[in-house]
């Protein structure tokens, strides 16, 4: 199960405040990673060695500065449904609006643990007036300023006892693929073209994240979980909702799976919220196999596919090493090549090279070509070594780290890429000091 905590609450509360400060110390490292584009409203948090996932559910809603009730009761519905644990943001210097009540309702009636999360007590004085977020039913309410960030560390610290601290344990050791891509591309269609007919020799697991239907597939020699996020309710939806929904989906399903197949339309091309779900799956550092879908209603040319193949990479850049396979969902063309081609990627991703051999390809190529001199300071690169993360994650020791730019971090990372097969997975380099 993911760890998400959402943030909820009215408009100018300071929930986009509070993500912030929460997400703050995880933004420079992503940053740092070349060209990863960060969502506003959604980012990765770190408190006593756990990590979580941070929603900022407000930042989702149309013209969040004048909402109305009927947005706000959609974002709090949602945070009920996706989010482990919600943090419901109330301004001490207010009080307590109808607004506030209309959440308060929705959450009291909600499964979720809340808390609620007294915000703007920049002083003494205020600590006084927080007495009456009782009055709402919800539990003690925690006191913060989330501008200075006082507070916050006694909130995180019960908000982590709540959240599953195993979370990195695999549940089960086959390996899961989440099928996600927006409204209409054909992840339904993928689902049942691979489970249809095979229906009874599939289990479905107990105890999997509600609302998204996990499917153990076995046969022809396969073994996997298929995370479907194409949801149950979405013929109800209208067109924004479905947006709204793929995105909470998609987060959820991404976090829980260790490959993502990214169907994208192939009459529509990779478009922007495309983009955005593969940063998210980059951001979490999960295999990617593209599929462009619905390949059956486009009309080949000699050079189709590559031409294609080449705008996606185009668009995908720096993370361009990743698997494309043309799909039809209807036809059933390349389905079960897709699936292989995710099996691979897998591999690839819990694949460990033995410190000896790493050490052997790269440093001659290291020595070949090594950092460029800054202010007469020579990097040394003297060993590598792979560490025992779930994603590959490789350690460059050195004498000076700080030297070592970040264009030269991606001479390593392309060189590591093509001598060792890390094809739709993302990669993680770091220099130390020996
Ligand atoms: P949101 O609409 O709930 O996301 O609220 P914002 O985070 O945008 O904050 C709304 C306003 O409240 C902004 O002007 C913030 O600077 C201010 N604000 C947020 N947190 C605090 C706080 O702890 N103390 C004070 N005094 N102002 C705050
Ligand atoms: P979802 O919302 O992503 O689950 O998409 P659906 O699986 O419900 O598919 C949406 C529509 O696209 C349906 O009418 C499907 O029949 C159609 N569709 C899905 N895959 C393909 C495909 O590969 N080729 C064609 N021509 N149509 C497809």
């Amino acid at each position: 199960m993911a760890n998400i905590v959402a943030i909820v609450g009215r408009p100018n509360v300071g929930k986009s405040t509070l993500f912030n400060r929460l997400t703050e110390s995880r933004k420079a490292i992503v940053d740092s990673e070349s060209g990863v584009t960060r969502d506003r409203h959604y980012g990765k948090s770190e408190w006593n060695g756990l990590t979580f996932s941070v929603i900022d559910t407000g930042g989702y809603v149309q013209g969040s500065s004048d909402i109305f009730e009927a947005e706000i009761r959609k974002q709090v519905k949602l945070a009920i449904e996706e989010a482990t644990i919600i943090l419901f943001v109330l301004d001490v210097s207010e009080g307590i609006t109808a607004d506030d009540k209309v959440v308060a309702d929705l959450l009291r009636r909600g499964k979720k643990k809340v808390f609620v999360v007294s915000n703007k007590v920049d002083n003494f004085e205020r600590q006084g007036l927080t007495g009456e977020f009782y009055a709402l039913g919800l539990g003690e309410p925690y006191n913060i300023s989330a501008i200075s960030g006082s507070g916050t560390g006694e909130l995180l610290d019960d908000v982590v006892k709540n959240l599953d601290a195993d979370i990195n344990d695999e549940e089960l050791t086959i390996p899961k693929f989440a099928v996600v891509g927006r409204p209409n591309v054909g992840k339904s269609s993928l689902i049942n073209a691979l489970l249809g007919k095979e229906r009874n020799i599939v289990t479905s697991i107990a105890g999997t994240t509600r609302d998204s239907i996990n499917t153990r597939y076995t046969s022809f020699g396969h073994d996997f979980l298929l995370i479907d996020t194409a949801g149950i309710r979405k013929k109800s939806k209208v067109e924004e909702d479905l947006e709204f929904y793929s995105v909470m989906r998609s987060i959820r399903a991404i976090e829980d799976c260790d490959v993502i197949l990214l169907l994208i339309d192939a009459q529509l091309g990779l478009e922007a919220q495309d983009i955005n779900i593969f940063r998210l799956a980059e951001t979490n550092r999960k295999g990617v196999v593209i599929l462009v879908n619905k390949w059956d209603l486009i009309e080949k040319t000699t050079n189709s596919t590559k031409d294609y193949e080449e705008k996606i990479r185009e668009k995908l850049a720096p993370f361009r090493d990743v698997p494309i396979v043309f799909t039809s969902a209807l036809t059933k063309q390349r389905v079960l090549k897709a699936i292989e081609v995710a099996e691979k990627v897998y591999e690839n991703r819990i694949k460990t090279i033995k410190t000896r051999h790493l050490n052997d390809v790269m440093l001659p190529i290291v020595e070949n070509q090594p950092p460029a001199a800054i202010k007469g300071k020579h990097v040394k690169i003297k060993f590598i070594n792979q560490l025992p993360t779930h994603a590959p994650t490789f350690v460059f020791y050195c004498n000076l780290p700080q030297y070592v730019t970040e264009a030269y971090m991606r001479f390593l990372e392309n060189r590591m890429r093509e001598q060792f097969d890390f094809a739709g997975v993302p990669i993680q380099l770091f220099m130390r000091k020996k």
